[in-house]
């Protein structure tokens, strides 16, 4: 493992290339992290030495695979201070973690003339399974909306969560406007009105110390490989007594106790809730990548993270041609910075951007409602993790400079 987070790029084989004949400068990290060595050596050595179905076999593998998928269980658990390792279910990532809340517990507890609160900075995996909800059980999804400054507006939570409110479903951390939403405070509102609180995390748990019983959210969910481990494997946060009283998601074989021709018992949690051959492989890789944040340190993460975002906000912010969305003051925003170049659609400075080795993405981000919002159809988003460096920060500027300068000189 490198010595110190500012050489952490070193074990990133990745990161070291070329694209387009320039320096690869990935800023592509709220779509997907990069893998360390480590990580991938550890789905190497699994397939190579200990690949077996996991909790069913006898056999020594099978132990082996067992014992690795349930140590990765129990090193999440404490990653984010879960009270017991039954509380973590291993997910395909964040979307299905939500998803399941809803089709279970939301589809259990909300009936007609309920509300459903989450805040319209949501990415489309923690707004449509509850738009579809509340459209099938006619109860009324509202939406907090945002401060002129791109920040969650407080007030308006407190007047759209009420005692009819179920269900509060909110994004720690948006992958759109860098804003980090107050959702201990939220929780506390929600639990006052009696309604359950849900955390999406996918911006969050990859980026910075989370804890979800000092947040005191009822769910939590969150994505593998926007934390450095493969596609295809998340985690599912839940209190216990909430999941022990939901029905399962998915019916099968490992979620069950006794299975007779007329009836089933099922297992307790997690397996309730962990139907079918689960990604193994990927589940033991997610504890290699939490092993490695926690060698680094999540406030180191946090800090790096932060310092880069220090510097490369107002050098973004002084270009007079740059819109930037979310918040202005760089101590406000994490690594993920969204914003428009004036007179260029957000695809063609993306493709611009990685004609210079810069790799950013361009879209709606999977957050329509939000660009309805901000009065934009796109934006170009870049976003930093802890392996950045200032150099990633400074290849993105001169690149957005030189953009400019090309569409000066030709089409505008
Ligand atoms: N929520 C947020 C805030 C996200 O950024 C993402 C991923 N872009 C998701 C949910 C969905 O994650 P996944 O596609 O890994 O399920």
């Amino acid at each position: 493992m490198a010595n110190s987070i500012n050489d952490s790029y070193q074990d990133f084989p990745i990161l070291d290339q070329k694209v387009n004949g320039e320096r690869l400068a990935y800023l592509d990290n709220a779509a997907t992290a990069q893998k360390p060595q480590q990580v991938i050596d550890s789905l190497v050595h699994f397939y190579e030495h200990d690949n077996a179905n996991v909790h069913r076999g006898v056999h020594t593998l099978a132990e082996r695979a067992t014992e690795q998928y349930e140590a990765a269980r129990t090193k999440v658990q404490h990653f984010i201070n879960a009270k017991n390792h039954n509380e973590i279910i291993f997910t395909k990532g964040c979307t299905d973690g939500l998803n399941l809340v809803a089709a279970t517990y939301g589809e259990q507890n909300i009936h007609e003339g309920d509300e459903i609160v989450i805040t319209i900075m949501e990415h489309h995996s923690n707004l449509i399974p509850w738009q579809q909800l509340a459209i099938k059980k006619h109860a009324t999804l509202k939406y907090i909306e945002l401060t002129p400054e791109g920040t969650l507006d407080m007030e308006d939570a407190k007047r759209k969560i009420t005692d009819r409110t179920k269900i509060v479903s909110v994004a720690h951390a948006s992958n759109v406007l860098g804003t980090v939403n107050p959702l201990k405070e939220l929780a506390k509102i929600a639990h006052e009105h009696g309604a359950v609180i849900v955390g999406d995390g996918a911006q969050s748990v990859p980026h910075m110390p989370v804890d979800v019983q000092d947040l005191d959210v009822d769910f939590y969910a969150f994505s593998g490989h926007k934390m450095m481990s493969p596609t295809g494997i998340g985690v599912l946060y839940g209190k216990a007594d909430l999941l022990r009283a939901m029905p399962p998601y998915q019916y099968g074989g490992e979620m069950i106790n006794t299975v007779h021709r007329d009836e089933t018992t099922f297992a307790d949690i997690p397996f309730k809730f962990e139907a079918g051959t689960q990604n193994i492989a990927g589940a033991i890789a997610l504890g290699t990548a939490v092993d490695y944040l926690e060698e680094i340190g999540m406030e180191n993460v946090e800090k790096k993270e932060q310092e880069i975002v220090d510097y490369v906000l107002p050098k973004l912010e002084a270009l007079p041609y740059i819109t930037v969305y979310g918040p202005q003051d760089p101590a406000q925003h994490t690594g993920v910075i969204a914003f428009n170049m004036d007179n260029l659609h957000p695809h063609d400075v993306a493709t611009a951007l990685d004609a210079e080795g810069v790799a950013v993405r361009a879209g709606h981000h999977c957050a329509q409602p939000l660009m309805e919002a901000l009065g934009v159809s796109a934006t170009t988003r870049a976003s930093f993790y802890f392996y950045n460096s200032k150099k990633d920060a400074d290849q993105l500027i001169n690149a957005i400079k030189a953009t400019k300068e090309f569409f000066n000189g030709g089409t505008i």
